[in-house]
């Protein structure tokens, strides 16, 4: 009860002082929510990666782009949705998840390799609340108003569903807008391309939980980014307590090598069909 209370009081003082400093001359004072954060036991959550450029077993199809599945106590949330809806359905349904089985939808970046797939699965799941940003073009947000789905337009921390929340609006040209998932042994981050930065994206999952983190997994978008730089994150990496490590899509192949030379074993291979569960956090 006590732990509970506290929370609450870090995620409110976190977001007032977002709001602040998001509070520039001229702009509208807006009620800031405060919540709670429930922690989901690791061992009633489930990670599927359904869109990525890699395959992790035979007979899933791989591209550019990213999605992945989170299936947190038995309800199904969608994250992202690559770059192709067919592909996408084909793999959900190889990977035992059918499509209507999907309750939300969070897209995190307008870009075409995590929002192209959203219309075919409107199509066959229009009973879903999607969640983006305001700043998304109208196109997008037509997919969802025209097959009748529930928009819901994220600017700050907001939660999604008992236990995952969004970071809100973070970065600009593209804002992006990044998962979190409290449990029990810390937070788990997931990221769509992190055009923000992968490290300001986890310093505010610290921030918004008051946890540490257990796992930053998606794209970091590193696959410019110099050896020194990479270094550079990695040693923030570990001194911001992260414990596990998943980076894929843009990550850059050679960036993601340098992630594994230092995590080891803790650093997960990502690719379409892998499952994140419980048990990768044991050791
Ligand atoms: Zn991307
Ligand atoms: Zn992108």
């Amino acid at each position: 009860m006590i732990k509970e209370v506290l929370m609450k009081v870090v995620l409110s003082s976190v977001l007032m002082s977002l709001f602040l400093l998001g509070c520039g001359k001229g702009e509208k004072e807006e009620k800031v929510e405060s919540f709670e954060i429930k922690e989901l036991a690791t061992d009633r959550l489930c990670i599927t990666v359904v869109y990525d450029n890699t395959a992790y077993h035979e007979g899933l199809r791989s591209d550019w782009g990213f999605a992945c599945v989170i299936d947190a106590d038995g309800r199904k949330l969608l994250f992202d949705t690559g770059a192709k809806g067919d592909l996408l359905v084909g793999n959900l349904d190889k990977l035992a998840c059918h499509p209507r089985e999907i309750e939300k939808v969070i897209l995190s970046h307008e870009h075409w390799d995590h929002v192209g797939g959203l219309a075919e699965l409107l199509k066959i799941n229009s009973d879903v609340e999607v969640y983006l940003l305001k700043s998304f073009p109208n196109k997008v947000k037509g997919i969802v108003t025209d097959e009748g789905a529930g928009l819901v337009e994220v600017s700050g921390p907001q939660v999604i569903c008992p236990g995952i929340y969004t970071t809100g609006v973070m970065g600009r040209a593209p804002e992006e807008q990044s998962l979190i998932i409290s449990t029990d042994k810390g937070a788990l981050v997931i990221t769509g391309c992190a055009h923000p930065g992968i490290v300001e994206i986890v310093q505010r999952a610290r921030e918004l939980t008051g946890q540490d983190i257990l796992f930053v997994m998606g794209g970091f978008h590193l696959g410019r980014a110099s050896d020194k730089k990479v270094k550079e994150i990695i040693n923030e990496f570990r001194d911001m307590g992260v414990r596990y490590v998943g980076p894929c899509h843009c990550t850059g192949e050679a960036q993601i090598e340098m992630f594994r030379k230092v995590y080891g074993h803790r650093c997960l291979d990502i690719g379409v069909g892998r499952e994140i569960t419980g048990i990768d956090f044991m050791n």
